[in-house]
């Protein structure tokens, strides 16, 4: 096999001259820390996103913490949130404070569950032990959640809610895009995102001012508004994002739009082929997807896993571990069988090559692949 599971070099070739120099002017201008393309960048994302703000920082796991940061969280505070994620959706809720409470996933669409939600909310009300206070909801593989269930149920609890589009910048749901939903969006440029840089990176989306200001400070130390930048009004983070970065991004989303198409057609011809083999991903009507992954569920993975390792095809397993489970919060005493839905899907997800520059033939052959070993 001869592609990458993600090809980033390819990418950087095509687009070699422009993207140097970016690069190269943010060199010479010398103001490697909030310089000019930060607030352009700020400008552009928060145009296509549809949103009055949009504050860039250091990653998508900062953009996250942020955002909870302005809420003064304590342990008592319940965070709704997915298992079925990366880890550093959880991870912010404690690191700003407060607890998560994991709900079970929609098994089509890999995203949390608003019936399931609903019951939980319920269910930790009246054990009176923690008190709601949000939902982190996930848009997983390239697509967002359910926003129109989510957001009556936090308007029924008078609940916030931040939507963790890291892996979902620029899908559609019901005419608006990732980003745009719940009090705050968030999403990621790290690298192998559908929209990367080169490095860490992030962006903070909202329509509230009052906390756009707010996060502003938080970015840099909590720093006054005064413009003294010794008068510290609350205790914040470094968590600005470089002016390289955000030079690479102004390039780079020049031609997202048309990388999005490319990936929709690779996904396409990916379903085309393996849909009467495997459990293709869905996309439900109204929606689009980035795909940031491209993810089948296997029943005897660890076969599909030898075959495609010794045909050379890269593959991945987004997440192996729902993160319930994980040792890190083991302290919150989950087990499993907790969440069904979620430990069914981690024990069968499997994520094949997804960039702009596969190869119709190199699609043909991590199907047939597939195909060979499940008649096999
Ligand atoms: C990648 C990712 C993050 C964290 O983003 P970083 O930029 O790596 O900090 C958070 N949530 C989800 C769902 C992600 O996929």
């Amino acid at each position: 096999m001869t592609t990458p599971f993600i090809d980033l070099k390819t990418q950087y070739i095509e687009n070699k001259s422009s993207i140097d120099a970016a690069i190269q002017k943010v060199l010479t201008h010398g103001q490697y820390i909030m310089g000019p393309e930060i607030e352009e960048l700020e400008a552009k994302l928060a145009a296509y996103v549809g949103v009055s703000h949009a504050l860039t920082c250091s990653s998508g796991t900062d953009a996250l913490v942020l955002p909870m940061m302005t809420k003064g969280l304590t342990r008592s505070d319940a965070i709704f949130t997915t298992p079925f994620t990366f880890f550093a959706s959880a991870e912010a809720i404690t690191l700003a404070g407060g607890t998560p409470v994991f709900v079970d996933i929609d098994p089509d669409t890999y995203n949390i569950d608003p019936k399931s939600l609903a019951e939980k909310i319920e269910k930790i009300s009246n054990e009176g032990i923690l008190t709601p206070r949000g939902i982190l909801a996930v848009d997983l593989f390239g697509i967002t959640a359910n926003y129109d269930e989510i957001q009556k149920i936090a308007n029924t609890y008078n609940l916030f809610v931040i939507e963790d589009s890291a892996q979902s910048f620029g899908a559609n749901y019901r005419g608006k895009k990732a980003c745009s939903f719940g009090d705050v969006g968030t999403t990621s440029f790290y690298p192998a995102k559908p929209l990367g840089c080169y490095g860490d990176g992030g962006a903070i989306f909202t329509n509230d001012s009052s906390m756009h200001q707010e996060m502003i400070s938080l970015r840099v130390h909590g720093q006054a508004h005064s413009g003294n930048k010794y008068d510290n009004t609350r205790v914040g983070l470094n968590a600005r994002m470089d002016t390289i970065q955000a030079a690479v991004l102004l390039e780079k989303i020049k031609f997202y739009e048309s990388e999005l198409q490319a990936r929709n057609a690779i996904a396409d011809l990916y379903s085309a082929r393996l849909q009467e083999y495997v459990k293709t991903p869905i996309v439900p009507n109204e929606q689009t997807s980035v795909w940031a992954q491209y993810s089948i569920q296997v029943p005897d993975r660890k076969k599909v896993c030898n075959t495609l390792q010794e045909n050379n095809i890269p593959f991945a397993i987004f997440y192996p571990t729902p993160i319930h489970l994980s040792t890190a919060y083991a302290e919150l005493k989950y087990k499993p069988n907790d969440f069904p839905v979620s430990e069914s899907v981690a024990g069968k997800i499997l994520s094949l090559p997804m960039h702009p520059y596969l190869k119709e033939e190199q699609i043909e052959t991590v199907c047939d692949t597939i195909i060979n070993c499940l008649a096999n």
